[in-house]
């Protein structure tokens, strides 16, 4: 968004979590007012971020690979899709290309590997082949 024609300061922080913060001050003053009301703000705006990356993280079945975060070591989703699929077979396919082997285990505590339809769009998506040991 454009600064006000009025603006002298111009801060524009982003949080670990992602989040811009833009500030608009007309003076050194109204600069700190500010900064002093994002601080005391913080813990709101990084409680926000962890509830939005609670989100992210718990649907990973039908987020695209492009949602994932490999960058991220220390967190474990449990269905983090594998890239080494089962030795010895063919990847299945459907009418949306080649199917992605899957595997982790599920919020009953269930493993489960199966391969999922490549499909991007989640209300057009094949059922999964399920694969069972
Ligand atoms: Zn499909």
């Amino acid at each position: 968004m454009p600064a006000p024609d009025n603006t002298a300061f111009q801060v524009n922080i982003k949080s670990p979590g992602g989040t811009l913060l833009n500030i608009y001050a007309v003076n050194a003053a109204d600069l700190s007012q500010k900064l002093e009301e994002l601080e005391s703000h913080a813990a709101q705006i990084g409680a926000i971020e962890s509830v939005f990356a609670a989100v992210s993280n718990a649907a990973p079945i039908s987020a695209p690979p492009s949602t994932q975060s490999p960058s991220n070591p220390g967190s474990r989703p449990s269905a983090t899709p594998s890239s080494a699929p089962p030795a010895g077979g063919a990847a299945p396919s459907c009418s949306h290309g080649p199917r992605r082997y899957k595997q982790g285990v599920s919020k009953a505590g269930k493993p489960y590997k199966m391969w999922a339809c490549p499909s991007s769009d989640r209300n057009n998506q094949c059922p999964p082949e399920w694969v069972n040991d």
